[in-house]
């Protein structure tokens, strides 16, 4: 396969790169709602009576009386997300209603649900006005950090029940980067731009042994497990001449916008007046660049750059799963992946240098390279980040090979060797505590040294092989959360793990 992509003469097929702007009418519908509150154990305000919920419609033959049908709650192979937002962007204010479907994930009884709520944070930002549990009682909840505990009593959650939650809040967005000690998050809004990242509870994974799986944030790296999920979104914007970036397509042209998104990690927007909409189409999948004024050189670079990549990509790890994907010019200096969209530094957009010896560059195929190692295959980014940043790092050197086989070299100095890694990739986020320079000491490990790792296993196997292997680890844990130990189980399919004499320069063996 990558033979033939390297066959393929004019590969790059761009069509209809236009740019345009979309202007939506008003009609924000606001909700009332208390003021903010600190994060406290409250009682939830209203208790239903508990139904189990109906895996089949069950009539009775004994009664002659018209039964009237019974809905029936079928079990829901992923979480499914239902959300209407209506934002308020002067005022940076969300208001929300979101219901969660999930079925029961841990095969017995729970009491107990907890949630993950990234906005709590950040201080004053996060609100709840209500939560309910559908047919469930629901006890009571606490939020403690990012962690909503929902309490459902006695009667509890039953192995094939599913779960209905609805949750009312409120966020005050923060300033983009306001959280102090912290590495920058997308989240929150600057002058020219809101992003809505990780701005809703989820449902992370659950462990056998462990429960409800919720990291701590951390000063540098991600900390969220995203179980793979369904997406019913509504976007009320109020405010004309916004103009929207999202994980997926909008099917409306109007407020509220509507969107679905299946099998995903997330979902986020990036909204502002000022973007300027590159587009282009890739054998049927959309790919949008959300560019700020004054930037169209290098936007248009970095667009080109990313559909090189997930050309490239499809060949080399497997099809690209979603509709569409968006390149967002971040308006601060740091990238984010997420499902069908990533944030690229405004930094890269100041320094490009007209060629592919760029940052803008290098870091677009990068994010490009997480929509597979995040996207499809998921992994927990606090304890085992290498298993997503070591692969996209890593696809940086790939996209370079196999497209500008020349600066192979440039980046091999310049991305890697330059900063001398060495020592295990292995590593969780809270790892580096007793180094120096945290971040750098993470950041060198991980991605790079990371990189270093899958460019040996590459000569170690050759290069069709490794590609047959990296395919095959991503076909068996697409939509999962993958871990070490699947990356080893199916590279031993592949050569005997005791060959790799050398493995003990970048893992702890144990
Ligand atoms: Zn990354």
């Amino acid at each position: 396969m990558l033979n033939s992509f390297l066959r393929r003469p004019v590969w790059l097929i761009i069509t209809g790169l236009i740019i345009f702007g979309i202007t939506f009418a008003s009609g924000c519908s606001k909700v009332a709602g208390p003021a903010a509150k600190d994060s406290t154990s409250t009682s939830a305000p209203e208790v239903t009576p508990r139904v189990a919920a109906q895996l089949t419609s069950t009539p009775e033959a004994a009664s002659t009386e018209e039964i009237p049908p019974t809905p029936i709650k079928e079990l829901l192979e992923r979480p499914l997300y239902k959300i209407s937002a209506n934002l308020d962007y002067p005022n940076h204010q969300l208001i929300v209603e979101e219901r969660i479907l999930v079925s029961n994930p841990a095969g017995k009884f729970l009491d107990e649900i907890d949630l993950v709520v990234p906005p709590n944070n950040w201080p004053g930002v996060f609100s709840i006005q209500d939560i309910t549990a559908g047919d469930l009682p629901l006890e009571g909840y606490s939020l403690t950090g990012v962690t909503l505990s929902l309490d459902l009593g006695d009667s509890g959650w039953q192995p094939d029940e599913l779960l209905e939650l609805q949750i009312r809040y409120t966020l005050n967005l923060p300033p983009q980067n306001s959280l102090r000690g912290y590495g920058p998050s997308p989240f929150g809004y600057t002058s020219l731009q809101t992003n809505l990242v990780d701005w809703y509870p989820m449902v992370p994974p659950y462990q056998e042994d462990e429960g409800w799986l919720i990291h701590k944030p951390w000063i540098f790296g991600e900390y969220l497990v995203y179980p793979a999920a369904d997406f019913e979104i509504s976007l009320n914007l109020g405010t004309p001449g916004l103009i929207v970036a999202a994980s997926s397509a909008s099917l409306t042209e109007g407020d509220p916008l509507q969107y679905t998104l299946s099998e995903a990690r997330n979902f986020v927007f990036s909204i502002s007046p000022a973007y300027q909409v590159l587009e282009a189409d890739l054998n049927g999948v959309k790919v949008y660049g959300y560019i700020l004024p004054g930037y169209q050189v290098p936007g248009q670079a970095a667009l080109e750059a990313s559909l090189q990549a997930l050309t490239l990509y499809q060949d080399l790890y497997g099809p690209y799963q979603q509709a569409s994907l968006s390149m967002v010019q971040a308006d601060f200096n740091h990238g984010m992946e997420y499902e069908g969209l990533f944030f690229l530094s405004r930094g890269f957009f100041d320094t490009y240098t007209g060629s592919e010896k760029s940052y803008l560059v290098t870091i677009a195929v990068h994010e490009t390279a997480h929509q597979w190692w995040y996207g499809q295959v998921a992994n927990d980014q606090a304890l085992e980040p290498w298993l997503d940043e070591a692969f996209c790092t890593y696809s940086e050197l790939a996209y370079y090979e196999n497209l500008y086989p020349q600066s192979v070299d440039w980046w091999w100095a310049t991305r890697v060797n330059y900063y001398q890694p060495s020592g295990r990739i292995d590593r969780s986020i809270y790892g580096f505590q007793d180094f120096v320079d945290q971040y750098l000491s993470y950041r060198n490990a991980t991605y790079l040294q990371g990189a270093k790792f899958l460019a040996a296993l590459k000569d170690y196997l050759g290069e069709e092989e490794f590609y047959r292997f990296l395919r095959e680890y991503g076909f068996r844990n697409r939509n999962q959360i993958a871990t070490s130990d699947d990356f080893f189980e199916v590279l031993g399919e592949y050569l005997d793990l005791k060959e790799l004499t050398w493995l003990g320069d970048y893992f702890l063996i144990k």
